[in-house]
């Protein structure tokens, strides 16, 4: 019995790993990343109206707060973002 039937299987083995990792990670994997940054993140944002009288609470669920939203629909004041 010899070492070289033992080492020749070896071989073989890890070259086809190899390849097979190439293979599924290549191209594919590097799309899905793009689509992740595409895909917009939507941020709470808790807004307070700071008038004493007031103290109208809303919470907005968006990515970016436009100058409509940071108005209070009670009194009409700017709110303040928590
Ligand atoms: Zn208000």
């Amino acid at each position: 019995m010899g070492l070289d039937k033992w080492i020749a299987p070896e071989k073989e083995k890890k070259k086809k790993k190899e390849e097979s990792k190439i293979n599924s990670q290549g191209i594919s994997n590097s799309r899905k990343k793009e689509r992740v940054k595409e895909t917009p993140i939507l941020t709470k944002h808790t807004l307070i109206c700071p008038k004493a009288k007031c103290k109208y609470q809303k919470v907005i669920v968006k990515r970016i707060l436009t100058e409509k939203d940071k108005v209070c629909p009670k009194c009409k004041g700017l709110m303040r973002i928590k």
